[in-house]
């Protein structure tokens, strides 16, 4: 891969990956003016409460067709790939050090996972590797925060984007609301009701074939 001067990371479950993941994933290059944005799809299984589940490698095939032909997205198989747990730190730690010091590193997520940051490992961490991008969902109150969430939120928002910097940084990223999840689209999946306009075409084709979430 060529030297990239910004680059977005964006990882998430993508279970399957639908119409909001790829908006915001093309609002977060143009507006932090970004060379590349990587989805990265988490490997790990995890539990919950109902319902079926796409595997790693599903997951990661249909990212790899929802991003075809878009400019400037791509997939990064590295947590799929993993055999052990995949966290964020671990992930960026391993960027950072492919990519060099000077790069500036931007980590894209949703503002539900803010509400949850706390709860990573060695979150507090994760600034001295890269800039965070926050997706702010319909309803986001910033008062809701964990306390020690709140503090980095506030301290680290930058007025001056002109002065990218490699990390450290946090910035709201502002979307139109598409009030959607992948849980919706597992639901409206199992009953039959119309997803077309949720997911893209080659996706759903890729559901339907593996008779996904049934
Ligand atoms: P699920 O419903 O299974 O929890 P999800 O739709 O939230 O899934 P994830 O793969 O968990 O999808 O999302 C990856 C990231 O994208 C998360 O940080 C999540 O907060 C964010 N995200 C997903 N949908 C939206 C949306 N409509 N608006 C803003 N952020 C979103």
């Amino acid at each position: 891969m060529t030297q990239v001067a910004a680059l977005g990371l964006f990882g998430g479950t993508f279970d399957p990956i639908h119409a909001a993941h790829l908006r915001m994933a093309q609002a977060f290059r143009t507006e932090l003016q970004l060379d590349a944005v990587r989805l990265i799809p988490a490997g790990q299984p995890y539990h919950r409460q109902h319902g079926a589940h796409a595997s790693p490698e599903q997951r990661l095939a249909m990212v790899q067709l929802a991003i075809a032909g878009l400019p400037g997205l791509y997939a990064d198989a590295r947590e799929v790939h993993r055999n052990k747990p995949a966290y964020t730190i671990d992930t960026l730690q391993e960027i950072r050090a492919e990519v060099g010091p000077d790069v500036a590193l931007w980590w894209l997520i949703g503002g539900d996972s803010l509400a949850s940051l706390h709860t990573w490992r060695r979150w507090e961490d994760l600034f001295a590797l890269a800039n965070i991008a926050v997706a702010l969902r319909p309803g986001f109150d910033q008062t809701r925060l964990h306390p020690a969430v709140r503090t980095q939120w506030q301290q680290r928002q930058v007025t001056d984007f002109s002065n990218a910097s490699p990390s450290g940084t946090m910035r709201p990223l502002a979307l139109p609301p598409l009030d959607v999840s992948a849980t919706e689209i597992r639901q409206r999946l199992r009953t039959g009701a119309n997803v077309e306009h949720l997911l893209s075409t080659p996706v759903l084709g890729y559901i339907r074939q593996h008779r996904l979430y049934c």
